[in-house]
């Protein structure tokens, strides 16, 4: 008589690698902290900033926020820190101001993150720097001595493997909120999730074209109030896909980030996707 646990061996030995080791990695990170424009009436960077955090504490997500400390004084910064660190989440640099490096160049631009340092050290600052609209200077010579100063300083760069505009969705959500166009906001719902499924569909099939495999991604978000609306659904959508959340850094301890060690030689990763998404604009609720 066959033993039922024998059975149970045979069977598992035949069976494909366990689901968990081939779950592809995603790394949450958002960018704007303490406020991302513009704001439906009634939401405010403290109660959007709430909604995120108690999506990711549902989902037993990590995320990473990068601040930019010279915003939002008025608008609660202090609380929105309070709150993000009280959840146990990782700040890092954003600049101060949030100033691109190409049009303020590499002095002001270094100056800028040396600021916003300071002014966020007694919060426990990570030196990690998500450059302001991911601009890492056009010009070789401001880039090469902002990657100096930051090799420096110890830093590392947050890359950014996947995005899809996801901030592109925050202007017309404010105005559907504003004429009370429930439709409008449905038609946006819809929209969101499927270009975060395109762009992760887009980029797992990019990685496995170049690289025979899931790179750990790294997404870019932002605190923005449609944002932190469908941060539930959204989760629950990378979630669905297959995706394993992890922490920032451990996505960028594979080799695909190398160069996101500002000592070290080459570009920064960019976006797997190569293919446009669409996104939403003016057409939406209209002004
Ligand atoms: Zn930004």
């Amino acid at each position: 008589m066959k033993h039922p646990r024998l059975l149970t061996a045979a069977l598992l030995a035949a069976l494909p690698l366990p689901a968990l080791a081939a779950a592809p990695q995603i790394a949450l990170t958002f960018d704007d902290l303490p406020s991302h424009m513009p704001y439906p009436a009634g939401e405010t960077p403290v109660s959007v900033v709430d909604a995120i955090v108690a999506a990711l504490k549902q989902a037993g997500a990590p995320a990473f926020g990068f601040v930019n400390a010279g915003k939002g004084e008025a608008d609660g910064r202090d609380t929105v820190l309070d709150h993000w660190r009280a959840a146990g989440f990782p700040i890092g640099n954003h600049g101060f101001r949030h100033l691109n490096l190409d049009k303020v160049g590499a002095a002001e631009f270094v100056a800028e993150i040396d600021r916003n340092q300071a002014a966020l050290a007694p919060r426990g600052m990570k030196p990690w720097l998500r450059y302001p609209f991911l601009a890492e200077g056009k010009d070789p010579a401001a880039r090469d001595a902002v990657r100096k100063a930051l090799a420096a300083r110890n830093y590392r760069i947050a890359g950014v493997s996947l995005s899809f505009d996801d901030w592109a969705w925050n202007a017309p959500y404010a105005r559907c909120a504003a004429q009370g166009d429930a439709a409008g906001i449905a038609d946006l719902e819809v929209r969101y999730l499927a270009a975060a499924r395109d762009d992760a569909e887009a980029a797992r099939a990019a990685s496995q074209t170049r690289f025979g495999r899931d790179v750990p991604y790294v997404l870019l978000l932002h605190v923005g109030a449609f944002d932190a609306r469908m941060m539930p659904r959204l989760l629950a959508l990378y979630r669905d896909m297959g995706f394993r959340f992890v922490t920032l850094e451990q996505a960028q301890r594979d080799r695909f980030y190398a160069a996101t060690d500002p000592a070290r030689p080459g570009p920064t990763p960019a976006l797997l996707r190569t293919t446009p998404l669409s996104r939403p604009g003016d057409e939406v609720c209209p002004a």
